[in-house]
Formats: C-alpha cells, structure tokens, sequence
C-alpha cells in the first residue's frame, strides 16, 4: 500500500481530549476519530488492526466447533420483557420507539435474540451441542465513557453462545472456549491474566474474567509471579509480597482491565424464555446455555497500552496494521526513492507493506512511522547509489545494513521461522 493512498491524519501535537497513552496515540497516529463521546470511526489503520484480531478469534472459535452468525442490533421490547431485563437492564439499554410507537432496543448483547433464533430447533436432545458466534456493534449507554476506545457507548464486541443438555457438556465447552481464548489472547501479545468474578448483570453461576494488565485499568488484581494464581483484589485482599495460596510463589499487585468473559449461565434464559428440550427419556427440560464475550476494540487499546510509549508503538506481529514499513529518505526521481520503489513491488506480493512515497522530510516520516508501529522497517537514504538500504526492527533496535534483495529475503525467511509474519496476507 501507497502511503499517499492510505487516510492517516497523524497529529503533531497531542490532543487535549486524550488522559491517557493509548489514546493519545489513537488520536495523534490517525487511528480513529470521535464523531460523539464513547462513538467513534475507526480509520483505515486502527480498522486493519480490528479486522487482524476478529480473525484470530474466527480462526480459534471455528477450531473448536462454533458457526458465525450475525444478529440484529435493533431488538423488540418483547423479548426482552419475556427475559425481565427491559426493567433490569437500566439507562445503559439504549432504547427507541419506531414510527409506529413500538419499543426497541440497540443490543447491549444478545441472550435474548439467540435463545429466540434456538428455541424452535433445539427441541430435542439429538440436536445439541450447539454454539453459536457473532462479531457485531454493541450499544450500552455508558454513565462515563472513556479512554477511546476503552468505554465507549458503541463498540465491537464478539458474543458466542453454547447450548448443551446436561452441565457435564457445558462445562467441558466452558474449558475449551476457555483455552480458545489463551491462545487468542497471546496471539493479540497481551499481557494478561484470568480471574474468577461474580457474574453481575447478565447472571449464572461461575464466571470468569479475561484481564488485560495495564496501569489505567479500573480493577485492581492480586496475582502469584509464578503460577497462574489471580483474582480480583475485591475478592481476596492479599497484600504484595505475601506468598501465594496456591503455595507457588509471591502475590503481586497490578491493574487491569476486562478483556474478556466467560459465564456459565445455565438456564438463566431458558426458563423466563421457555426454550425447553425433550431428553432420551422424553423428559422436557430447559436449555443449559453459556456464554462468552470478547470488547475487540477495547483489546486493540489494551494491546497499545502495553506496547507503545509516549511516541512510538511496536504492534505484535500477528495484529501489526502492514508488516513491513519502506521508508525513504529522499523524494521522486532520486535513487534513494526508486530503489525503494523497487523493494516495494518486490516484497509486495509476499508480504503486507506500507511504502512511504509522501513528499516529507525524513524527520516526519521517521515521527509518523513510529506512530503507526512497523516492526520491521527499510530506510533507504544515501547509500541508495549503491544499491545499500538498512534494516531496522523496532522492538529491539536491530539494526543491519543490506546490500542485495537474496540478503534481506534470508533474513525474512529467517524471522518467518521463528513466528513472525503468521498470519500473512489480508
Ligand atoms: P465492564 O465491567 O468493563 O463494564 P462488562 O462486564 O459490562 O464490562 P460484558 O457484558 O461481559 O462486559 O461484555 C463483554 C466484553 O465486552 C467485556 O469483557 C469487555 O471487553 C467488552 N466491553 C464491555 N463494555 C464495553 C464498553 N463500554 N466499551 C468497550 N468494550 C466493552
Ligand atoms: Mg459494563
């Protein structure tokens, strides 16, 4: 992709607006721009980025054996009567009246539309297990919306729903989704940890939360540096440096923010909403259902906050907008700018690459590709006479001065093999 091509409105300056790091740099990058408070556009590079994280959570939830659908946003008030949550739910449902004066809602989340979408098919225990997955807008009218993409009252959310006949298989699914989420997880390069929670508004009996650790986070969790111990401070109030009680190393203290969340829900639905199956015995019972959901544009924010300081960012490998940036240091019609032009063409059909054809000083170019967070960069300035170009990769410095294209391809090949470059074309 050309740069000149691609909608980035990178900001010299930092917005007033922004609290906090992430968000300054969403705003200052071009990442996204705010239309209202909490609701957002997200422009071309924060977009690539969702996309790259909503298919590796296709890609893992597909794996495991759940279909993708896609539910309405806007939902009837009956259903939502038939569950009791239209008076439960409070001022976050954001609600409307249609020409004709009847009532909707915007979904916050969607127990209701699948237990109706369900109900008529899951009548007989030949049927089950089922689960079943959306990637879509949700709508909550947050009290305080925040920190970009963080709190908004419009965001991404994936939602998958299981349905089983007996607790044994839900809590079998329960684990698998469970381990479907640690892989999606450390695919995205969070840092992270899962803490069991009550399950508040939407119920059940056992629950667990994905927490992504950062300082802005708004729970505060207390867990073991050697196992995988943790739980929420609320919970169990053990003070830093205390041992673990799993007996495996020493409590610490950190901040986090929930990423994701996993809930047994049992028949918290199917009985107010009579989705009721026939067993091997002919015995009529109501589905046992579960449910799971990942905020996908709060992970984009959880992933910068741990991944960029005050002016640059290095984006993990498998959710990195391009994967190579080509920057060169000089304009149209000098060598330093066609023998970036050639690498361009050249590695373009193997790999994702943004080339800065813009007629900036290099200064520019150099304070706006830290913004946009390439791991892998090729400047190429006043060597390009002959035929010399560097490589740099950010996340560590490394840097190496590269003479031919057979050169700079072993050294790709090299880092493909130790797991860079996975997910490859878009
Ligand atoms: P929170 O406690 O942060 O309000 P929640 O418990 O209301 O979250 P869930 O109903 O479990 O969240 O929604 C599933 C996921 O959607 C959450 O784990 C979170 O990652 C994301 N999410 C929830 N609310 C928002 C929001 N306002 N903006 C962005 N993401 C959100
Ligand atoms: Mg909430």
């Amino acid at each position: 992709m050309k740069q000149t091509l691609l909608f980035v409105p990178t900001l010299r300056d930092n917005p007033k607006e922004a609290e906090v790091n992430s968000h300054r740099i969403l705003l200052r990058g071009g990442y996204v721009r705010q239309l209202a408070a909490g609701i957002y556009t997200y422009l071309p590079l924060a977009y690539r980025i969702i996309k790259k994280i909503e298919n590796i959570i296709r890609e893992e939830l597909d794996k495991i054996g759940c279909s993708e659908l896609l539910m309405p946003a806007m939902q009837p008030r009956d259903i939502w009567e038939e569950s009791g949550r239209w008076q439960d739910y409070g001022k976050e449902l954001v609600r409307l009246k249609d020409r004709h004066d009847r009532d909707f809602c915007l979904g916050p989340t969607h127990e209701e539309v699948i237990t109706t979408v369900i109900r008529d098919y899951l009548t007989t225990y030949k049927r089950f297990p089922l689960a079943l997955y959306q990637i879509q807008t949700k709508f909550r009218d947050e009290f305080r919306p925040r920190y970009g993409l963080m709190r908004g009252r419009e965001f991404i959310m994936k939602d998958l729903y299981t349905f089983h006949t007996e607790d044994g298989d839900l809590d079998h699914w329960y684990n698998e989704v469970r381990k479907a989420y640690q892989r999606i997880f450390n695919r995205c390069g969070l840092n992270y940890r899962i803490v069991s929670a009550d399950s508040g508004n939407i119920g059940g009996k056992s629950s667990e939360e994905f927490v992504g650790l950062c300082d802005i986070g708004e729970d505060t969790i207390v867990y073991s540096d050697e196992s995988d111990f943790a739980c929420n401070k609320e919970l169990c109030d053990l003070p830093e440096g205390a041992p673990s009680p799993d007996g495996k190393g020493k409590i610490l203290h950190a901040r986090g923010i929930e990423v994701g969340h996993i809930f047994k829900l049992g028949t918290k639905y199917s009985l107010p909403m009579k989705a009721i199956f026939v067993d091997y015995e002919q015995k009529q019972k109501p589905i046992i259902m579960g449910c799971y959901g990942i905020g996908i544009s709060r992970v984009l924010m959880a992933i910068l906050e741990q991944h960029a300081d005050e002016n640059k960012v290095v984006w993990p490998q498998e959710v990195t907008p391009f994967q190579i940036h080509i920057l060169p240091l000089d304009k149209e019609g000098t060598p330093a700018f066609e023998l970036a032009q050639e690498l361009y063409e050249k590695l373009n059909k193997d790999y994702e690459v943004l080339f800065d054809d813009r007629n900036e000083r290099p200064g520019v170019k150099f304070n706006d590709a830290d913004l946009i967070g390439i791991n892998h960069r090729i400047i190429v300035g006043k060597k390009a006479a002959e035929g010399i170009f560097e490589y740099e990769r950010l996340a560590d410095g490394f840097k190496q001065d590269i003479s031919d294209l057979n050169e700079l391809h072993e050294l790709l090949k090299a880092l493909r093999m130790f797991g860079d470059f996975k997910t490859g074309r878009q």
